[in-house]
């Protein structure tokens, strides 16, 4: 079990299950959510987020079509997004963790996006465009 929260602590979580993948995400929008040059999200059951305070406060943004990004009404933490190609899962953004995840970043997504002022330094693989290497039959290619 991890715990995490958002900025402020009214919303906190456990997360268990060690994930599906784990991914540096450099498109348009977790950019601007995240407010930084990229996000880190890891794609896990949507079963395995447990909400255990302030689930009252977590506000939904319908970022794009089908695509639904979860964050703290209070701080503006961003927590998790929800996309309806990928029903069951969630994109939990794992700053708000506290402790270690099971997973490391294998990659990074959407790099044609990236934050011109970011340079690369790591050896992991980039995925310039919507084709998703992760766990997914019904994949939209958004985050
Ligand atoms: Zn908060
Ligand atoms: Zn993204």
């Amino acid at each position: 079990m991890i715990n995490g929260s958002c900025l402020c602590g009214t919303v906190a979580y456990q997360v268990s299950g060690v994930g599906d993948s784990m991914y540096y995400c450099h498109c348009r929008m977790c950019r601007k959510a995240s407010g930084s040059s990229f996000a880190t999200n890891m794609l896990m059951k949507e079963s395995d987020l447990v909400i255990i305070s302030g689930e009252n406060f977590i506000k939904g943004f319908n970022s794009s079509p089908g695509e639904t990004r979860y964050f703290c009404s209070e701080c503006g933490s961003p927590l998790y997004g929800k996309a309806q190609a990928r029903k069951g899962m969630v994109s939990l953004r794992c700053g708000g963790l506290d402790e270690a995840p099971h997973l490391e970043p294998q990659i990074h997504l959407f790099t044609d996006w990236k934050a011109p002022w970011y340079r690369i330094a790591d050896s992991l693989k980039q995925i310039p465009d919507l084709k998703l290497p992760i766990k997914s039959p019904t994949d939209s290619g958004s985050d």
